[in-house]
């Protein structure tokens, strides 16, 4: 399609989240009228609970604890291994700057290893870096990208190492027809709105062990005698109460009733989000600039947006024009590397201390360039993004030749 032919009043609004449920007004009307916002008031079946409940069964796990975000659940993940202070954690050098934030609130340090030009952790680089002293390792499947999950648990397994999984962005995806997220020891999903399932924020934590649910919902807030309302772990609990700070970090019942008529609809979404990225993908996989990479053979992804690289010869210049022509045409393309102050670059978390070289990932994350996908888009929308994408390249490539 000739690039005038595009114009940015028919770019789609991908900056919208998932949509309520109109199922959710009833509920969110009723705990208005009662004023129910507290899940421990109730003496069972709150509307937290009845997530919690939902929630391990939708992923087949034992437990599942609700909380305020994604991040809270990372930080209660930690807290709950019982890691001495300054325990090093390893983390991949490619996600949000939460990871790494978790890590320093966990009063734990952060390790990074290098993640590939696939947005996948680097496996010669991760075995190397777990021989240092790690006492546990955070994967972070950033933006729904599963890393060798096999490789992985077979490291970390054979050296007694816990594994904790960031599946902010993977609800739905599965490694060898097995829930992501139910892989570690404990799995962490978020509800903020750019994620899958949308409610503004919240987060939940789901684990088989007994032992870590116990002491994450204690330290999540549940005060006194709160964890009688948590059922199936009240042995555990006895051994617990009192000997663990409470950090407070509880999920109120509105957003449990805002999130729970979505978890239904998580799977039609998992595949939308799919089909969507398969679409695109395969139309900038026809350029020879650009490259969607696939899949591990073990994953099936669930996406909601689209990573894709530049290939062959492009400068720091030509990519930055890149992502100002696909401006033009209303499509937002952010080079993670060359955006000022992404959280997502690893040299912007001053607060880790000292930053290390890590030329692989820094490579990476140069000329890979990141486009939300809400599974929500139509085809002519999906069509629409791929245009403006193909369009701005063939603009940046014209313009190289003609200054030859
Ligand atoms: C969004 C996100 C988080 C943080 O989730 P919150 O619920 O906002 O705390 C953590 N990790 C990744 C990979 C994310 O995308």
């Amino acid at each position: 399609m000739a690039p005038n032919t595009l114009t940015c009043d028919g770019a789609p609004n991908v900056y919208d989240a998932e949509p309520i449920p109109d199922q959710a007004r009833a509920e969110i009307e009723r705990l208005l009228c009662s004023g129910d916002l507290f899940r421990y008031t109730a003496p069972e079946a709150s509307p937290v609970a009845l997530l919690e409940q939902e929630f391990a069964g939708l992923l087949g796990a034992r437990y599942a604890l609700a909380v305020s975000s994604c991040s809270a659940a990372l930080f209660l993940s930690l807290k709950a291994l019982d890691l001495p202070k300054g325990a090093r954690v390893l983390i991949p050098a490619f996600t949000f700057a939460a990871v790494p934030s978790a890590v320093i609130h966990a009063d734990c340090v952060p390790v990074l290893c290098e993640v590939g030009a696939n947005f996948r952790i680097d496996i010669g680089d991760f075995a190397e870096r777990l021989e240092g002293d790690i006492a546990a390792v955070l994967i972070s499947h950033m933006r729904g990208h599963t890393s060798d999950m096999d490789a992985i648990m077979a490291l970390c397994d054979a050296r007694g190492i816990p594994v904790l999984e960031d599946a902010a962005h993977s609800l739905g995806t599965l490694w060898s027809g097995k829930n992501i997220g139910t892989i570690g020891k404990v799995g962490c999903f978020s509800f903020q709105s750019y994620k899958l399932v949308n409610a503004g924020e919240g987060g939940i934590l789901v684990t088989d062990d007994p032992e870590i649910a116990a002491r994450a919902v204690i330290m999540s807030g549940a005060y006194e005698h709160n964890w009688k309302k948590h059922a199936g772990l009240q042995n555990s609990f006895t051994h617990w109460q009192n000997r663990l700070p409470l950090y407070n970090m509880r999920m109120q019942n509105l957003s449990a009733a805002v999130i729970r008529p979505q978890l239904p609809l998580v799977w039609d979404r998992v595949e939308a989000g799919r089909r969507n990225h398969d679409h695109v993908a395969s139309r900038l996989n026809r350029s020879d600039w650009l490259d969607v990479p696939s899949p591990l053979p073990q994953e099936e992804r669930a996406p909601d947006s689209l990573q894709f690289n530049l290939i062959g010869q492009w400068s720091d210049a030509e990519a930055r024009a890149l992502q100002d022509a696909a401006k033009v045409l209303g499509i937002s393309v952010q080079i993670f590397g060359l955006s000022e102050d992404n959280a997502r670059a690893f040299w912007n978390w001053k607060f880790i201390g000292d930053i290390p070289d890590m030329p692989k990932t820094r490579a990476m994350l140069m000329r890979a360039c990141d486009l939300r996908l809400p599974a929500r888009l139509k085809p002519a929308e999906l069509n629409y993004i791929a245009d403006a994408i193909l369009s701005a390249v063939d603009q940046v490539k014209a313009a190289r030749t003609n200054a030859a």
